[in-house]
C-alpha cells in the first residue's frame, strides 16, 4: 500500500509517473532494456535529455539566453560551483536564512571575500530579513539567497534590491510557484525535492555569465563546458533525467506551474489554518514568510511530538519527524503531495489532538 510521504527529500513522486517508470523498466520503447542500461550517447537517451531540457524551459518560461544544465553533486556542490564560476572581482554577499544558506556562505568563503548582508539566525531562522532594509557592498559579483528554507519552513516573498547578479538556491521550491527567471543570473536546485530521484541537480544560468570561471574551477563544475556539451560532458544521471522528463510532462498536463502554485497555496492554507485554529499545535514561523512547501509544527511537549510521529507512521503518514535543528514535526507538501494527503493529515491531527489534549 502507498503511504502519504511527507519527507523533505528525497520525497514523494507523482503516482502516474512511478507507474510509467514501472511500465518502462524492463523494455524502454521497444529497446529491450531499461533506460538505465543504455548508452547516454544513444538516440533514445539523447531524446530524453533534450525533451527534459525543453520541457523545463517551457514550464519555467526560461528565456533563450539562459543555459539549462543537468549536473550532479547535489545543491551542495553548487555552493562551490557558484563562486568558482561567477567570481570576477572576488566578492559576494550572502543572506543567511537557514542551514543551507549558511553552508553556501561557508563554502563560498574558501574562494573569495564573502560577507553576510543579513541573517535571521538570532531568531532561529523563523523569518526572512526585510528586503528594503538589506544593503549590499559595492563591487560584488553576486548576491546569494536560499529562496525556500526547507528545514525552517520560510520563503522569500520579495527579492533583494540589488543590481548585482542574483543567485538563488531553489532546491525546495522549484516548479512549485511561478518565478520570473529574468530576475536571476543563476538558479540551482537539487532535483530530489520537487522533481526527480536524487542524483540530478538543475542549473539555470544566464549565458553572459558563462566562460569566466576561475582557473582552479574543476572541469566538471564549469558551466560553460557543461553547456557546450548539452550536459553530456561525462555520463549524466540518466535515470534521474528520465524521471524528471516524465515529471515535467506530468506537470504540463496538469496546467503547468501556475496550476501547481494554486494547488500548493490551497494545500498550505488547509494545514496552516488548522494549526492556527488549534491550541494544541504551533508553527513558530513569522506568518508573512511561511513556506508553502515545508510546514514545521510542534505539539505541546517532546513526549507528544514523539507520540505523534509514531502514531502518524502507523496510520500511514510517514516521515513527519522534524529536522534535528528545529525538532517537532515537519510536513513537506511538495507538488507530488495530493490535496487529499494534506486533508487526511489534518484529520489525523484532529484525532490525535482530541485523544491527547488532556494528557
Ligand atoms: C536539500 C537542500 C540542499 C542540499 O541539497 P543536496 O542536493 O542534498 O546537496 C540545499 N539547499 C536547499 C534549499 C535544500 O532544500
Amino acid at each position: 500500500m502507498r503511504v502519504y510521504n511527507f519527507a523533505a527529500g528525497p520525497s514523494t513522486l507523482p503516482l502516474p509517473v512511478l507507474e510509467e517508470v514501472q511500465k518502462d523498466l524492463l523494455d524502454y520503447q521497444g529497446s529491450g532494456m531499461s533506460i538505465t542500461e543504455m548508452s547516454h550517447r544513444g538516440k533514445q537517451f539523447m531524446a530524453v535529455n533534450a525533451e527534459a531540457n525543453a520541457l523545463l524551459r517551457e514550464l519555467m518560461n526560461i528565456p533563450d539566453d539562459y543555459a539549462v544544465l543537468f549536473v550532479q553533486g547535489g545543491a551542495s556542490q553548487q555552493f562551490a560551483a557558484v563562486p568558482l564560476n561567477l567570481l570576477q572581482k572576488g566578492k559576494a554577499d550572502y543572506i543567511l536564512t537557514g542551514n543551507f544558506a549558511t553552508k553556501a556562505y561557508e563554502e563560498g568563503l574558501k574562494y573569495g571575500d564573502m560577507a553576510v548582508a543579513a541573517s535571521s539566525k538570532e531568531a532561529n531562522f523563523t523569518y526572512i530579513p526585510d528586503m528594503n532594509a538589506v544593503k549590499f557592498r559595492d563591487g560584488i559579483d553576486y548576491v546569494h539567497i536560499t529562496q525556500n528554507n526547507t528545514i525552517f519552513g520560510t520563503r522569500y516573498i520579495e527579492l533583494p534590491k540589488t543590481n548585482a547578479t542574483l543567485v538563488s538556491d531553489m532546491s525546495s521550491n522549484i516548479l512549485s510557484e511561478v518565478v520570473d527567471v529574468k530576475k536571476f543570473g543563476l538558479i540551482y536546485a537539487g532535483a530530489q525535492k520537487n522533481i526527480a530521484p536524487a542524483g540530478l541537480t538543475i542549473v539555470i544560468v544566464r549565458r553572459d555569465l558563462l566562460g569566466k570561471a576561475l582557473p582552479i574551477c574543476p572541469t566538471m563544475l564549469n558551466y560553460a563546458i557543461q553547456d557546450k556539451n548539452d550536459s553530456l560532458y561525462n555520463t549524466p544521471p540518466c535515470f534521474a533525467i528520465y524521471v524528471a522528463m516524465l515529471v515535467f510532462r506530468h506537470l504540463k498536463s496538469l496546467g503547468g506551474v501556475p496550476a501547481m502554485q494554486k494547488i500548493n497555496e490551497e494545500k498550505a492554507k488547509i494545514l496552516y489554518d488548522f494549526i492556527d485554529n488549534s491550541s494544541f499545535y504551533t508553527n513558530s514561523v513569522d506568518k508573512k514568510y511561511r513556506s508553502i512547501m515545508n510546514v514545521p509544527f510542534v505539539a505541546p511537549s517532546e513526549e507528544l511530538n514523539a507520540k505523534f510521529v509514531a502514531e502518524a507512521t502507523k496510520a500511514g503518514f510517514v516521515s513527519l519527524k522534524g529536522h534535528r535543528l528545529v525538532g517537532g514535526m515537519r510536513a513537506s507538501i511538495y507538488n507530488a503531495m495530493p490535496t487529499e494527503g494534506v486533508k487526511a493529515l489534518v484529520e489525523f491531527m484532529k484525532k490525535f489532538e482530541t485523544e491527547n489534549k488532556n494528557a
